[in-house]
């Protein structure tokens, strides 16, 4: 696993931003003061809407990994994802927060939400590194699918150098070895989670809304109730 140090590498030039007193981050920075490490989970999502399966899957990393914080990161336009309507990023946002509400290592950025045109990981790992202290890690949570197409994005080089990448996936996958050797043949550091993932997605929770089908225990009660007092998904207001 790539050490903090090696990572800072990919570090911007310059002066480091400084952050807000209530900024989320700052908990992993005061723990990289106090202990000399700390350990920071980031799972980007389009999250349309968040899920359990979401959760599990950022717990299950935490977990694993040892990470103190786990940041849920929203990204504005899924331009990776074709034409298909996405409801705006404040509202993902709003869900998402909602949906970490009650777990201390879990917070939700807007550090991508402004960004114009397309979104790049590359981008965000860089925008954190600069932001944080070199003895704070860096963790990409990932789902598998996600891995399989990770050695084509953007700036590959540079995304390596910049986080290890967890992906968290069903035991025994078949194809686990061969997007494993992909990934690593590419210089990326990436951990393996075996987990008992939810069969749940975000396209089956929106067609269940839309449909006028029960999400009760596929995604958080505050988000349900969000999603139903919002109408969002093509779902009316129920009593
Ligand atoms: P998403 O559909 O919102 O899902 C977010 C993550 O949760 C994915 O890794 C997904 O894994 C995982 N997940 C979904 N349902 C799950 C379940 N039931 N149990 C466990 N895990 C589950 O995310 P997305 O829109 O594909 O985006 C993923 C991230 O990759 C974003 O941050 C995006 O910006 C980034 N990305 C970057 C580039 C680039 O920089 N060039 C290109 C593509 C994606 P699965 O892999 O299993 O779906």
């Amino acid at each position: 696993m790539e050490r903090a140090t090696d990572q800072a590498a990919g570090n911007l030039e310059g002066a480091r931003p400084v952050l807000g007193r209530d900024d989320p981050l700052q908990k992993v920075v005061r723990m990289a003061e106090v202990y000399g490490c700390a350990r920071l989970g980031v799972m980007g999502g389009t999250f349309d809407p968040v899920h359990v399966g979401h959760l599990a899957c950022a717990e299950m990393a935490r977990d694993a990994c040892g990470l103190d914080e786990v940041q849920f990161m929203v990204a504005p336009r899924p331009w990776m994802k074709g034409g298909r309507d996405i409801v705006d990023v404040e509202a993902r946002i709003d869900m998402c927060r909602l949906a970490v509400e009650g777990n201390p290592a879990f917070s939700v950025s807007t550090l991508e939400a402004g960004r114009e045109g397309k979104t790049y990981t590359s981008d965000t790992l860089r925008e954190l590194r600069a932001m944080l202290p070199d003895e704070v890690q860096l963790f990409f949570i990932i789902g598998a699918d996600t891995l399989s197409t990770l050695p084509g994005w953007h700036e590959q080089e540079q995304l390596a150098r910049l986080a290890t990448f967890v992906c968290v996936a069903r035991p025994g996958r078949e194809d686990s070895a061969a997007l494993l050797a992909a990934a690593r043949a590419k210089g990326f550091d990436v951990e393996w989670v075996d987990a008992p993932l939810l069969d749940i997605s975000s396209s089956d929770v929106r067609r269940r809304v839309r449909e006028g089908d029960t999400v009760r225990y596929l995604v958080p009660d505050a988000v349900r109730d969000y999603i139903e007092r919002h109408g969002i998904y093509g779902g009316g207001e129920r009593g």
